[in-house]
Formats: C-alpha cells, structure tokens, sequence
C-alpha cells in the first residue's frame, strides 16, 4: 500500500547545478481506478496508468511528491493519444489542474510539457483525472527546474538501478499461468526451494479471470486439475479459481509466490548459465533479483529464454522445414492472433454507452458479446506492435458495442467483461533438443522420453477477411492422441532453462495442439519435477535425458508411457464407448476427441430428461470369475454439464445391481464406482431415461480383480 510520499529520484542533472529533476512513476501511484499496465513496458519503456473504465471515468490515481525546493516547475506528463476521440484526462498538482487536457496529441508516447507550477509547500499531490473511462494512459509525470527544464529522453524507470535485494532460490520460475504454476508447485512438492515470480496480482495467467480462458484438454496429472481453473470461456463468477489457486500455491512451504513482479533482464553467469532473473516489484518500485542453479520460463512470450540469448523462432515454419502439411510453402511471420474477450450482461437499468469515435473500427459489426474469434494482430508483431494490438480489439469492441447500444432493446446492457490485457495464443518459441511438430501429433510418434499427452486437433486460425480484419476462423483437424517429449521443455542452448507452457519448442503447426492449457500444465508437472531430479543428481536438464533418466521422470509423474506402462493399471481391462463391443440404444451423439486419455473419445446422451430408451451397454471384460473393482471415468469438460445422478446397471451371472453414479464431481479421472462379483459376460447399461442433469457421458470403463487392486488409481486423464 503506497500510503504517503513516494517516490521519486530527484536529479540533479549534470553540468548544471541550478537544474533538477524529480520523477513520478506509474507505479508509484495509488492507482485509484486506473490499472497499472506491464503488457507493453518491454516495447514502451515502462509501466503505465490506464482508465479503463469501460465508458464510465475511473476513480482518481494520486501520489504524492517530495520536491528538493518550493518554488516553480515544470510538470511534464508523458501519455499518448491513442485514438482521436477519447482516452482524456486531466492532471492536477495540489488540485489544481495543469492547463492541457492530456492524451489528445500526439498517437506516439511522449512527455507533454503541462506547464508551470508554484509549489508553495515542497510536499505536492499529483492527481490523474480520468475524464471518460475509455482507457486514457500515464506512463509518469517528471517535475523539472533550471536550466533547459527538459524532460527525461524516453520511459522512466528505475530498471536500469541495481537490485536492491538478491534472494537465493533453487529453482526460480517466472510466469504464473497455469503451467506455470504446476511447475512451481511440481518443484516445490519434491523439496525444491523454489520461486514463481509473476508479473500480475492474481495467478493464471490466460485462465485467470483477468482474461478468462477456458482450460481445455488431457490433464493427465492430478496436479493440473488441481491449478486449472473451472469454468467456460469468459465465465463472470470465476473469481474463485484463482483465489483458491493463489491460497493453494500460498500453503506450499517449500514455494515463494511473487506477485506484481515483472521480470525484465537476466543475470548470465557465462554465455550459457542463467545466474538470476532481475525484476521490477511493482508494489514498491524497486528492483529485485531472484538467483538460481535452475530456471522455467513460463511466461508464454519466452522472455527469459530471449534475455538469456536462448534459440527461439517466431511465425510459420516453411513446410518443407518440418515436412507439414498444415504449413505454408514459405516461411513467414504469422502467428495465431490475440483475443480480448468480451461480454455484456443486462442489468436491471438503463446502462448508457456510446462511442461514436470507435464505431468506425467496428466494420458494420453490432454486437453485445464477443468470443475467442475476436482476434487479431495474426500478421503484426506480438512484441513490437503488441498495444497496438490490443487497441485495434478494444476499438472493434467498443464500436460494435456502441452500435448495439443504439437498439432500445439494448438500452439495459452494459459492457462487463473487456479486459485490457491482451490474451495471446503464440508469440517467441523457445528451441529445444526436439522441435515438436506436425509429424509428431499425426503419426502418433511414440517417445521414449515422453512426459506429456494431448488430444486437442492442431488448432490453427485464420483472418476470414480484411473488411473485418478482427473476426478469425479456425481449423481444427484432429488426429487422435500423442506425446510430447522431455526434450522438447529445456532449452538446446541456455544449460540451465526449462520451458512450460506455449513457450515450449515446437513449430506453429506443433503449437496448434498442445497450447491448451491442460495440456501445456503437464509440461509444467514435467519440468518441475525434473527439476527436482536435476538438483538431486546434480544433472543438467540435457543431462537428465541424456544419461536416461527419463524413465526415472516418467516414474515420479505417473501414469503410462511408450514402453513403460503404468504399474499400478497392468492388471486392468478397459470396456469403451467406441470398441464395438458396447451396443447404443435411442438418441446419443459421438464427441471430439479433446479430452481423450485412456478412452479417447466419448458419448453423450440428447439432453436430460430422455423420454423413451437411451441406453448404453457395455461388455464388461472379465476374466475370471470374482470380486472385481468396477472403475468409471467420464471427460472433463466443465462440471455444469455432467450428470449429477447417472443410473447404472451391473448384471452378472443372473444377478443385477442398480445404483447411482455421480458424472457432476467425478469426471475427468477414473473413480471408483464400487465392487461386485463379476464373472465372464457381465455386463454394465447406463440409462439417460433414469438419469439427472444435463447430458449423460458413456466414456470408458474398467474392471480390476480386487486382490491385485490396491495400487493407486492411475493418474491419466
Ligand atoms: C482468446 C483465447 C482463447 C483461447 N482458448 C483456449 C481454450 O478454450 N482452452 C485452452 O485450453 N486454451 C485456450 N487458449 C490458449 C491458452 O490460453 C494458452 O495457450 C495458454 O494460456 C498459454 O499458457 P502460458 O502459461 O504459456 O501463458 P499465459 O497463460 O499467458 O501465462 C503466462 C503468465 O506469465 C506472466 N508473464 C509474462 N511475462 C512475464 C514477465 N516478464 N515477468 C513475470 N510474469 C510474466 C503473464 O502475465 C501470465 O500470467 C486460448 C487463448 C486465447 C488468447
């Protein structure tokens, strides 16, 4: 909490004593309603102040100022207008407000000269005034005096100061999405002294409600149910998981989580070595460096990888690279594009909005809710052209929204949902010892040293047309489940860097499948657990592959492998919705294979309450006569759907048993239903008429003879 004073270097400037210089960070605001934005720093130079208050003004931000002397200045506020229209404020020193109304001017960022003031008192207030609530910018205010009275040449900031603290951690990962999160966690669950510095207040990245991603694809590990979010795309009451992930990651004692820190720089030990991460505390404006024998870039844009001097690709293989098929004939620098997903919820009174300065960016678009379709930026730089990015979605957004807004029937909608973090698919690529591609997911190649499962088709997207360049089509061809390899989470030439989450390396084809989250968070439990393997063997992450101890990784993970099955499910026999053997009776539909695992696809029932038969029977494949666990396992797509109250029926040798089985909490891992005597024939019906909810699943199920059942149950999705 910035409870008085603040800030501020006072400089006196060289070669002219009479000048000064005092300067007002961003962040050393109390921000009031205004958001403090990192997204850009590495493109603009530092943080900044946004009003984005959606159409209504934001709450004041203020700091307070220490001045070397009473007496005049010059106040200098560096802002930018970032579209003819909108994006105004005021700014006032001691309540009284400098003469230009700011970010109108110029579209590029730089200091305009506010004017003079009569600091009577050296203590002075600075207040930013938001006057409309359509995102207006501050990125610091700088008090001069003396000779030239110029402002600073660029940002200011205080990266270029030495850190003023140095903590020593044995793994230090830095970005906390999901996967990154599971790697901190993975880490620190093995006994590894570990750091997840992230540069938001809240974690989860993508899936955090800041941006509201929907975690889709295989777990596999249990972990990642334990740190993904649980909600659908854009979901409003989704504050809870990312409470209840932070006060998870908060428990661990081994895991130091750093929130609002934005890491900006590495600290190489040689060419090869990271020594630490430097990174700007935004809570109280300082720099701090978090030192480690091992790193996990997770921060999705490969930030610490690129510092390091880590190989990294950006855009669209050539086919020919790779031999894929989905790829262009010539490389180039399309990357899947970036979203700002938005909704509007009706409210119970007249909500006003109008943009008319945005409605030309709308292209005819009237609309009140938006999807991930809202994309764009496929052909423009992620880094360089990055707010440029995010404005063009907001303008689209705005005018679409504005428009709707004209519709009386609209009269009660009012804009809930627009973030102004850019959510990004794909940007820089980390380049590991396996570059993981097209081949890899369509000829299902089975790795030695695989340590994740997907299933999601290779998800690439594309602009429908430049009349309205913000609204993308994806492809989605699906090609069963693969494996994604050890060597492709460490980098092939930083020694000691792993890669979680879409920073992994792989081709943009390669990308397509693997970049949903669940998937990505099995390579955090990967990296984070052979992290703890590095340090206990004194290993390099190339090390650990090399001299083969992946198998030892795949072990401690969990669950089966190519060539190493998983113990604890040898003796279990599976029965499926698509093995042939299981008869369909009345109305079901076959599914994607986006949560596939074990029993790869699935079926669900029309939706409940079913009149009529619709029932599926499934032979049972027993062996021998006896008392056999009876295993279960329905999808995991987002709980809302599942049956809470699924009938069953187990019949075996004349003898039937009926029972309820809960879909609603027990889906995405196999579960125990119960035990029975089963003999060869026996068989189990589930019945959509008898059942509650929304649909019923028919997914996978597995008989185990009781005296070999003891192991674990196997912990893939
Ligand atoms: C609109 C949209 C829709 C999508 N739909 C789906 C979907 O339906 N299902 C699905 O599973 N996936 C979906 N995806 C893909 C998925 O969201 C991403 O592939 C995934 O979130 C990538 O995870 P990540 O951890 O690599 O990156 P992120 O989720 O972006 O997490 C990276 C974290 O690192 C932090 N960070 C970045 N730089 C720094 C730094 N320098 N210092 C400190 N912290 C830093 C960021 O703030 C962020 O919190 C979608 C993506 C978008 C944009």
């Amino acid at each position: 909490m910035k409870k008085f004073a603040v800030l501020a270097a006072a400089v006196a400037l060289a070669g002219a004593a009479v000048a000064a210089r005092v300067d007002v960070y961003a962040q050393s605001f109390r921000a009031g309603g205004w958001k403090l934005d990192v997204q850009f720093m590495d493109q603009m130079g530092s943080p900044y102040l946004i009003a984005h208050g959606l159409g209504s003004p934001v709450p004041d931000a203020t700091a307070d100022v220490a001045l070397p002397e009473r007496g005049e200045w010059r106040v200098w506020v560096r802002t930018r207008e970032w579209v003819k229209g909108a994006g105004a404020f005021r700014v006032l020193v001691d309540g009284e407000p400098l003469r230009p109304t700011f970010g109108a001017g110029d579209a590029a960022w730089g200091w305009v000269d506010g004017g003079v003031v009569s600091a009577s008192n050296r203590h002075v207030r600075v207040t930013l005034r938001d006057l409309d609530g359509f995102d207006a910018r501050c990125a610091g205010v700088t008090f001069t005096r003396g000779e030239g009275e110029t402002p600073p040449e660029g940002a200011i900031n205080v990266t270029d100061r030495e850190p003023s603290k140095t903590r020593s951690f044995d793994f230090v990962v830095v970005g906390g999405g999901v996967p990154g999160c599971c790697a901190a966690v993975a880490a620190a669950r093995a006994g590894v002294k570990t750091a997840l510095v992230q540069d938001r207040p809240v974690l989860g990245g993508n899936a955090s409600g800041e941006i509201r991603v929907w975690c889709a694809g295989e777990m596999r590990y249990p972990l990642v149910a334990e740190m993904r979010s649980n909600f659908m795309n854009m979901l409003y009451e989704n504050a809870f998981s990312d409470a209840d992930r932070l006060a998870k990651l908060q428990r661990e004692p081994n895991l130091t989580v750093f929130l609002s820190h934005r890491v900006f720089g590495v600290d190489m030990k040689n060419a090869k070595t990271i020594g630490a991460v430097r990174a700007l505390d935004l809570e109280n404006n300082r720099v701090a460096a978090f030192a480690a024998p091992l790193f996990c870039d997770a921060t999705g844009d490969g930030w610490v990888g690129f510092w390091a001097g880590a190989d990294w690709r950006y855009g669209r293989e050539a086919s020919g690279e790779y031999g894929e098929t989905y790829a262009p004939k010539t490389a180039d620098k399309m990357t899947l594009g970036a979203s700002v997903m938005w909704e509007s919820h009706v409210s119970t009174y007249d909500s006003p909005f109008s943009a008319p300065w945005a409605e030309p960016y709308a292209c005819g678009q009237s609309r009140v809710n938006g999807d991930w379709n809202w994309e764009y930026g496929l052909d423009r730089d992620m880094f360089k052209e990055g707010e440029a990015i995010r404005d063009r979605l907001l303008l689209a957004i705005y005018g679409a929204f504005s428009n709707a807004k004209k519709d009386p029937a609209n009269r009660h909608r009012r804009l809930v949902t627009c973030p102004f973090l850019l959510g990004k698919r794909e940007s820089r690529r980390l380049m590991g010892d396996w570059v993981y591609s097209e081949k890899d997911v369509t000829e299902h190649r089975q790795f030695e040293d695989a340590v994740a499962t997907g299933s999601w088709s290779i998800d690439l997207h594309y602009t429908i047309t430049n009349a309205v360049p913000f609204l993308t089509r994806c492809e989605q061809p699906m090609h069963g489940r693969y494996w994604i390899p050890y060597r492709s989470i460490y980098s092939r030439n930083v020694g000691n860097l792993f890669m979680a989450g879409r920073c992994f390396s792989c081709t943009h084809v390669g990308l397509g499948g693997p970049r949903v989250i669940n998937t990505l968070s099995q390579l955090g439990c990967a990296a984070g657990e052979a992290a703890a393997m590095c340090l206990e063997s004194g290993l390099t992450p190339r090390g650990l592959f090399e001299k083969g101890k992946v198998r030892e990784l795949q072990r401690r993970l969990g669950g089966d492998f190519p060539g190493n099955p998983d113990p604890a499910t040898l003796d279990w026999a599976y029965a499926d919705d698509e093995d042939g053997a299981t008869v369909f009776a009345g109305s079901w539909s076959r599914h994607m294979l986006h949560n596939g695992g074990q029993c790869g696809d699935w079926t669900h029932s029309v939706e409940l309450p079913v009149k009529g038969v619709c029932t599926a029977t499934y032979k049972l494949p027993v062996k021998t006569p006896g008392r056999h666990k009876l295993m279960g396992r329905v999808p995991h797509l987002f709980n809302e759907v599942h049956a809470p109250v699924a009938a069953l029926t187990v019949a075996s040798g004349g003898k039937t048993t009926t029972l309820d089985w809960d879909q609603y909490t027990q889906s995405g891992w196999w579960r125990e239903i119960g035990e029975f005597d089963l003999a060869p024939g026996a068989t189990l019906t589930i019945d959509a008429a008898k059942s509650s909810g929304k649909y019923l699943y028919a997914d996978g199920f597995a008989v185990v003879p009781v005296k070999n059942a003891q192991a674990a149950e196997p912990s893939h999705d």
